[in-house]
């Protein structure tokens, strides 16, 4: 199966009242990690790379190294999205490197850091929308901003959505999918407590755009068992909390369709790594920590597979083309 278009993934799983995990690759063995959980539980999977991971991954390693999972792992459908593009540029970048999916961040300017304006926002995401369609590439868009900052992006600041703007900008940049800000916030020091998240906007939007996918930012949930392994062996760091898995399936149930998910599986590798090392003090293969990474990231992944409900739809559907769905964005 080739890549898919995330558009097919998101709609799929409106169909069905789904949620699926997007997870972010920067190296093999998370991106192994991750289509192991994605194979045994028969789930279709939304592998994201932010530009830190373009930059890391010096893009071609990326490149190839989906390529490699696709034919690893024939009968799953997979999408690879560029996660918070700052610009027509870099989104430009990833479809010239075959992404299928694109986000375009145009709450925040070009700096990934200052808010812009509404119209600043639809302008940039436009443009965004008529680039990548032509080439049958979903966009996502995002509209209010979340608390934290990874990976260089955030204003620091939360703006959570206005339902009627939401409405506005889906109707003015023809995006596929929507990025809310209901609370969340980037990075594993979200919440001093159990967050109360703005349920509320995701069922106005959802009433008002029925057919547009939601989408759900910094909605890790930061386990406090993972905490604990990274703190046991040696790590510091400090009351950190995320979002309940449970608020997590409520929003889905609600329309959230796509939920980010990059937190957690740091957590996982570096937990399993500071284990492995602390407990095997001789060893010095790099597969062998490497290997328990990967195999922290399969079961962190495999949970969420199945408690946001993607288990078992892997085979729902013949996987389409970006040429099938460029013909229907022409229409
Ligand atoms: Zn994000």
């Amino acid at each position: 199966m080739p890549l898919v278009p995330m558009k097919q993934i998101l709609d799929e799983a409106m169909k069905e009242n789904y949620g699926v995990g997007a997870f972010n690759v920067n190296n093999m063995e998370q991106l192994q990690g991750i289509m192991s959980a994605a194979k045994d539980t028969a789930s279709p999977v939304i592998v994201q790379a932010s530009r830190g991971a373009l930059k890391y991954t010096n893009m071609y390693y990326i490149k190839h190294m989906v390529a490699a999972a696709v034919e690893d792992n024939p009968e799953v459908p997979i999408s690879l999205h560029l996660d918070h593009g700052n610009s027509l540029e870099t989104c430009k970048l990833a479809i010239s490197l075959g992404f299928t999916s694109v986000m375009i961040d145009g709450s925040l300017k070009e700096d990934s850091k200052t808010p812009t304006t509404f119209d600043e926002n639809v302008e940039v995401t436009r443009a965004v929308v008529d680039y990548a369609h032509g080439f049958g590439v979903t966009v996502e868009g995002e509209l209010g901003t979340l608390g934290g900052i990874e990976d260089g992006v955030g204003s620091g600041k939360v703006k959570l959505t206005d339902p009627d703007e939401a409405v506005k900008f889906i109707k003015a940049t023809g995006i596929d999918a929507l990025a809310l800000a209901i609370g969340t916030s980037h990075g594993a020091y979200k919440f001093k407590a159990r967050p109360e998240l703005a349920m509320n906007i995701i069922s106005e939007v959802r009433s008002r755009v029925p057919d547009t996918p939601l989408v759900m930012h910094g909605s890790s949930s930061v386990p406090k068992d993972l905490v604990d392994i990274v703190n046991r062996y040696g790590g510091a760091i400090p009351d950190a909390m995320g979002v309940p898995i449970e608020s997590i399936q409520e929003a889905i149930k609600l329309g959230i369709k796509k939920i980010n998910v990059d937190t957690d599986g740091r957590l996982a590798m570096t937990g399993a790594i500071r284990k492995f090392l602390a407990e095997n003090p001789s060893e010095f293969d790099p597969r062998s920590y490497f290997g328990a990474a990967r195999q922290a990231v399969y079961e962190v992944v495999k949970g969420k597979m199945i408690a946001f409900g993607t288990a078992g739809h892997m085979g729902d559907y013949k996987p389409t083309t970006l040429d099938e769905i460029k013909k229907l964005y022409a229409i």
